[in-house]
Formats: structure tokens, sequence, C-alpha cells
């Protein structure tokens, strides 16, 4: 673990980040005196778990007043916190299972403790104890010694007996926010007299993934690169993440609707070494943020298309994989709408209008609002649709809706795959909508094998769309997409180029 991370674990309630709803009852009952014998903390890895284990054994025997424990600096604090108090046992439960461990911890139990009123036992990854272990805890939490306190810290609070899960009080752990992680980090660089970007800050508390752990190794390790300040770049090397602007670049050529320009940024991030599913990733969450600045279906069926090349990437990461990724997103873009704009360079923006308000989401084309087939009004099935959330919406506009009695039917092509198991998925999500909407009280999700009528605009990944002629001479021959699937396909190389000398080249 890192050294930052320890030199800034929390030694007091208030300087644990988040886990409110946790806190706020075992400080209460510290106050009233009136802990429980066993504690089960459950919840993802790196969020407080065990650092507000080792807060309440703080507490235990901390020498402050009850409003003020733990204090974090008496003697028993400090013992705590430097992992010497004799009382205090933390217990790494997946590498302690042998039966000598259990038996030793029995006897740890009954011995009454040296210093501290209670003994207090934290049993981390404790889903991951032996039978025989379990077995000999039930005995002491059913009848449990009043000098005993156990806290179980695990991330996967199913695997617990439930004869151990019922004899806990449990708190389940949420992941912290971004917000959180970055304050937090935020925090920790002034302490510690460090420069660090706020873009860097929020790069690290996203890479983190809800994990206050993650946030303060991740900063550690970028702090050793010894560049001050530290920078977004800085993060991004260190993380094996492409560089912000490429992959704004590479987004803005998807949005202009050129196909072209997209898959040669993306084969040239892919030759400097990123692996396909990251610069997928980077994309989806750069366009997420596009997408928070202003709504738009079209962005939000390109996040489907991405999200659902990710699942295929996990499979086979290849060149191949990324490229299809990217022809995707590009068809999801323009079936849905007109390209968007990318948004214009600071500069270049009128200065008196700080901040224009968004355009309204774009109406909806006139073809999708009429139902296809009869028993539904119009007007209705509209306002049905606009009162879906918008990533529902860009995946229930591609039905034909039909009212059958009491039920609204959602009629997809059998070729859309994806929207049809997005729709069976939120179907509980829809039919409140429907009935409000609607009147129609059940959603029936349907696929239509034979398709009755031409859909409103193909799908499959047919051939490719006319592709504007590639910069000329051997560089654009190399970097011509089509050159680039003969070699993934038939493993082909250019050994001859013939249309310009090649002297300019080596
Ligand atoms: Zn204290």
């Amino acid at each position: 673990m890192g050294a930052l991370y320890r030199k800034k674990r929390p030694a007091t309630f208030d300087a644990v980040v988040g886990q409110e709803h946790v806190k706020e009852v075992l400080r209460a009952a510290i106050q009233k005196d009136r802990l429980a014998h066993a504690y089960l903390f459950s919840g993802p890895r790196g969020v407080g778990k065990t650092t507000l284990a080792r807060i309440l054994a703080m507490a235990v025997g901390c020498e402050a007043g009850p409003e003020a424990r733990p204090c974090g600096t008496c003697a028993h604090c400090r013992r705590v916190r430097e992992g010497t108090h004799p009382d205090v046992l933390e217990i790494d439960a997946a590498s302690n299972n042998s039966v000598e461990d259990v038996r030793e911890l029995k006897e740890r139990i009954l011995l009454a403790p040296v210093l501290a009123p209670k003994k207090v036992i934290i049993l981390d990854e404790a889903h991951m104890m032996s039978k025989s272990a379990f077995n000999a805890l039930l005995k002491t939490l059913e009848e449990p010694p009043e000098h005993v306190l156990f806290v179980f810290a695990t991330t996967e609070p199913e695997r617990m007996p439930a004869t151990i899960q019922s004899r806990t009080q449990h708190f389940r752990f949420r992941r912290l926010s971004d917000e959180e992680i970055a304050a937090r980090l935020r925090e920790v660089a002034e302490e510690e007299g460090l420069a660090v970007e706020e873009e860097a800050l929020r790069l690290l508390a996203r890479a983190a993934e809800g994990a206050m752990r993650d946030a303060l190794v991740l900063l550690e390790r970028v702090l050793t690169l010894d560049e001050r300040p530290v920078t977004r770049a800085a993060v991004e090397r260190v993380l094996g993440l492409p560089p912000a602007e490429a992959v704004a670049g590479l987004l803005d050529a998807l949005l202009a609707g050129e196909v072209e320009g997209a898959l040669h940024r993306a084969e040239a991030l892919f030759l400097e070494g990123y692996a396909p599913r990251t610069l997928v990733r980077e994309l989806k969450s750069a366009l997420k943020e596009r997408l928070l600045e202003r709504p738009s279906d079209a962005l939000v069926a390109a996040i489907l298309a991405l999200d659902e090349a990710d699942e295929r990437l996990a499979k086979d990461e290849s060149r191949l994989g990324l490229e299809l990724a990217l022809l995707r997103a590009h068809r999801a873009l323009a079936r849905t709408g007109a390209p968007v704009p990318a948004p214009q360079p600071a500069e270049e923006a009128p200065k008196a209008e700080k901040a224009p308000p968004p355009p309204p989401p774009p109406p909806l084309e006139p073809e999708r609002q009429r139902p296809a087939a009869a028993g539904l009004d119009r007007a209705r099935w509209r306002a049905f649709l606009e009162a879906l959330p918008a990533p529902l919406r860009a995946v229930v506009r591609e039905a034909r809706p039909e009212a059958k009695g009491e039920k609204l039917v959602l009629r997809f092509p059998a070729r859309l795959k994806f929207h049809i198991e997005r729709a069976r998925a939120e179907q509980a999500r829809l039919a409140p909508v429907a009935a409000r909407a609607l009147g129609l009280g059940e959603v029936e999700v349907a696929v239509d094998d034979g398709e009755a009528e031409p859909p409103p605009e193909e799908d499959e990944p047919g051939p490719p769309e006319p592709a504007p002629a590639p910069p000329p001479g051997k560089k654009g021959l190399l970097a011509d997409p089509r050159f680039q699937r003969l070699k993934e396909i038939f493993g082909a190389e250019l050994v001859a180029y013939e249309e310009e000398p090649l002297s300019d080249e080596k």
C-alpha cells in the first residue's frame, strides 16, 4: 500500500470522506455507549471499511470525552493507528484459515483485554474464512463476551453465512462520487504543498472508480514523476490513457461525419500502443461530457453503439474491432440525426454571451412521430416518447407501436437485437410512463420476423460508405482503412510502391 495512503488514512470520523449513513449511527452509538457486539461492513474495495473499523477500535478506548471520540491523538488512538495496540487484532481472513489460526483466534477472544476496555477484532475479507473458523466464531457470537467487539469487513456479504449475518449489525458502504474523491485529493495536495492541476485531480478521481484508496495510490504514482505542477498529461501517461486532445480530435471527426479521418486518428493511437478498449472507453466518456453540455439523441445513440462495442472488445480486442466500433458509432450518429457540430474553440466564441443556453433538443423526425399501426394517437405517442429519459427514447423510437386492449406493443424489426434487448430490460421503467401518457397499463416488446414494411433506414453493417479518396502517396495508402483491413484479413504487407520514388521515405 502506498505511503501517502497510509499517511493520509483518517483517524477521526470527520476525516472520513462520505459514508455519512455509517458514521452517523456509529457516532451516536459511541456517544451513548451502546455499541453492538458485532458489525458487518460490506461494500466495494477501497471505500473505507477497514478505516472505519479502526476508527471504531480507537473510539472504544479513546481518552477523550464521548463527544470527541476518537480523538486520533491520545496514547490509545496512536497505538491503534500504528498497529501496535495489544487489544486490537486485524486479521486477514483469506490467509489465516488454518486449524491453528482458528484455535489461536478462539484463545485470544477468551483472554481479557490488556489496556483497553474492550478487545476489537477486525476480520478483513471475512467471506474468505473457512467453515471451521465461522463455526468457532459463531459460538462466540451467540453468547458474546462483554469485552469483545467484532468487525467483519467484506466485499461479498452474500458469501457470509446467514447465521453470522443475522448476528451482526450490517452497514453497506457505497462508492464515493468523483466530486468527493477530487475534493479529498485537493485537500491532500494542499496539505502536502503540492501543485496539482484541477484537470489532473478530476482525471484521477474518475480513474479511481469510487475508491478513495485507489485515488491516493494513483496520486502517489503520479508524484513519482517529479513533474510540478502535476498536469493532466502526466496523469494520462501514468494511467496509460490517450491524451485528451487526441480523443477530442477523434470525437470531432466522428461527430463531423468524417469516417476516414476518425479511422486514421484511431489507427495512429492504436499504433502508439493504446488498447482498442481503452480508446473506446475514453471516447465514450468524452461523448458523455458532450452530452451533458448539449443533450442530443444522436449522442445517446453513439454512446449506446460504443457500449455495445465495448462488450464485443472484451472478447476480441483487435484493430478491426476498434474500426467496427467507430463505424457503428458513426452509423448511429448518422441514423439518429445530422452530425452534431463540434463546440467552437473558446477564442472563436462570442465574448458577450458567456454561457449560451443549450439549444432545445432537435424535434423528432416526422416519420417517427407517426405510429405505423392504428389504435394510437400521434400526439400521445409523441408525448410518451418525450416523457422517456433520452437513452430509452433513442431505443423505443425505433419501434412500431400498437395498442392491443390495455397493452402497448412495441414491435421491433428482428435485426435491431440491441434495441430489443434494451427495451426488454427496461420494460419495468416503460410501463408507468405508458400508463401515464397513453393509458395503457402494460408494455410488451415484440419482434417482427418478416418485416412487413421497409425499415425507415437501413441498419445492418452493410457495405461501407463510399470512402473519400485517401491522401495520395505511400503514407496515404498505408493509412487507408481498406489497406488496413487487407492487412488484418490476409496479413498483407506493403512490399513495393511504385507511383512515387521511395527515396523520400527512407
Ligand atoms: Zn483518542
